[in-house]
This record gives C-alpha cells, structure tokens and sequence, in this order.
C-alpha cells in the first residue's frame, strides 16, 4: 500500500488545559506554593492530594486567578493567563461553602450569572434547564434552595458553574461537608458528570481515597511542593517519597 495514500489517522496529541511554570507562591515568610510545575490535558479529572496546610487551595487560586504568583507562569488552554483577572479564564470554581440565594428559585440560582452577562430569558432558562437535568435535578428548579437536601444543594452549586460551559472546573473539596454516604453518592455523580460533560475537572482533596478511586491522575502536595504526579496505581504501587508513601497509605 502506498504510503502517502493512507489518511493520518493517529490521534491528535491531547491540548493542555494547564500548564504550571514554576510556580511560587509566598505570603510573607510563609512559602505556600514551592517552584510548582504541573501539566493537566484537556478532559482529565485531575486531583491534587495532599494534608491540610500543603498548598492545594492556593495552588487552586492561583489557578482561578484569585491570587497572583510571586513568580511564574500560568497557562490555560494554551493561553498564558498569569496577569488576568478571574472572570477572564474560562474558569469555574466550586467551593465547599457553596452559597446559593435563598430568595431565589433553584432555577434562577443557576442561571444567575447568564443573567448578569446579559443573556435572554429563554436561552438563559434552556441553559439552565440543561444543567441542572446534568445533576439529575430538572424536577427541582421552581423549589428553594431551603426545601433541598444538602446533596441537592451541592448539586445545584453544580449545576451553577456547568451552566456557563467552563473550559476548566476547579472543585475545593466540593463534599467536605457532607456525611460519609452522601460523599460516596456525589463521588459517583461527580465522575458521571465529568464524562459526559469532557469538561476538565481539577479537584482539591484530602482524601487519599477520593482522589485515587476518582481520578485519572493525580498530584501529591508536600509542604507547598508537588512530591509526586501520576496516575492512582503508579502513585500507589511506586510512591516516589517517604512522604507520599504515608500519605497514600502503604506501609511496605
Ligand atoms: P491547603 O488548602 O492544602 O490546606 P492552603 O493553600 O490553604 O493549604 O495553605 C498553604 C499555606 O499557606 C498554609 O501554611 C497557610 O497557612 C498559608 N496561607 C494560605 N493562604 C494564606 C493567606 N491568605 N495569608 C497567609 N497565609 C496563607
Ligand atoms: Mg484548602
């Protein structure tokens, strides 16, 4: 068969949805992000991992564009991000205190932010119609967020940030506040949700065991520094420290 007559069919290399370029991060004497490089491609559900104090909340809002770096580069999709505000990154951040209004109707919450953008009635309903049958709640959108569950609550907080399509969903221990059953529930959902979706999923957790069962790779942070980055197994069989040997929880 001649060459030159056989379509290219390898897959395109993967775009990124973050590059990190050394990364630093101080608030005064406190270095709470260390010389980070990280990359992310596009449709992973990534996690960083680490104990309270390591640095993933920063490293999360550096991200966002919520605080500046010290030094070092920022990059999503390609585009290099590190001098722009929030709003202008293509960025989504959902936080474990997820705030609705109280006076609005589940529906309403979620299509708060097409409204202040401007978008029309019924497009800006469509869309958030759409999203919230993505977290199975398009039954619920003409209740209060006080007549939902805690589960449903974080759902909609959900649905609120799927609602403008992010190129990037940052997620900062989304389940830390609900109970044990209701965590693995929305472990489950939040995977789902992150397949159909293709939207790239950055989540920060301490649970060692949410971030390995959830992700497709995940970092290690260690006093501000990424110890380790891979996927669940490698990071469980081949833990490249002391440190994040203990953290994963392998005692051989
Ligand atoms: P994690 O999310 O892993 O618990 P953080 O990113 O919140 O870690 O914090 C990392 C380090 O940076 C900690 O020592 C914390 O006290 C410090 N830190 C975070 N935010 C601030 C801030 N705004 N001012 C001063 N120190 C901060
Ligand atoms: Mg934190």
């Amino acid at each position: 068969m001649a060459e030159d007559n056989v379509p290219d069919t390898r897959p395109a290399p993967p775009a990124t949805a973050v590059r990190l370029t050394d990364l630093t991060k101080d608030f005064g004497t406190v270095r709470a992000v260390d010389h980070a490089e990280l990359v992310i491609q596009e449709g992973e559900f990534f996690s960083l991992l680490g104990p309270s104090g390591s640095g993933k909340s920063t490293l999360l809002r550096l991200i966002a564009g919520f605080e500046s770096p010290t030094s070092g580069r920022v990059e999503l999709a390609g585009r290099d991000v590190t001098a722009l505000p929030p709003h202008r990154r293509d960025v989504h951040t959902v936080f474990q205190d997820y705030a609705l209004f109280p006076h609005m109707t589940v529906e309403q919450n979620v299509g708060y932010a097409l409204r202040v953008a401007g978008v029309r009635k019924d497009e800006r309903r469509a869309r958030a119609r759409e999203a919230l049958a993505t977290v199975r709640l398009e039954d619920y959108g003409d209740r209060r967020p006080a007549q939902l569950s805690g589960g449903q609550r974080q759902r909609v907080a959900l649905a609120r940030a799927l609602v403008d399509r992010p190129g990037l969903l940052l997620l900062d221990e989304p389940l830390g506040a609900l109970d044990l059953k209701l965590r693995q529930e929305m472990q489950t959902e939040l995977k789902q949700i992150q397949r159909t979706t293709g939207i790239t999923f950055l989540l920060v957790t301490h649970d060692q065991e949410e971030a390995l069962t959830m992700s497709d790779r995940v970092a290690v942070l260690d006093g501000g520094r990424i110890a380790q980055t891979g996927p669940p197994l490698e990071i469980y069989d081949r833990p490249a420290t002391a440190f994040v040997a203990g953290f994963v929880g392998v005692t051989n």
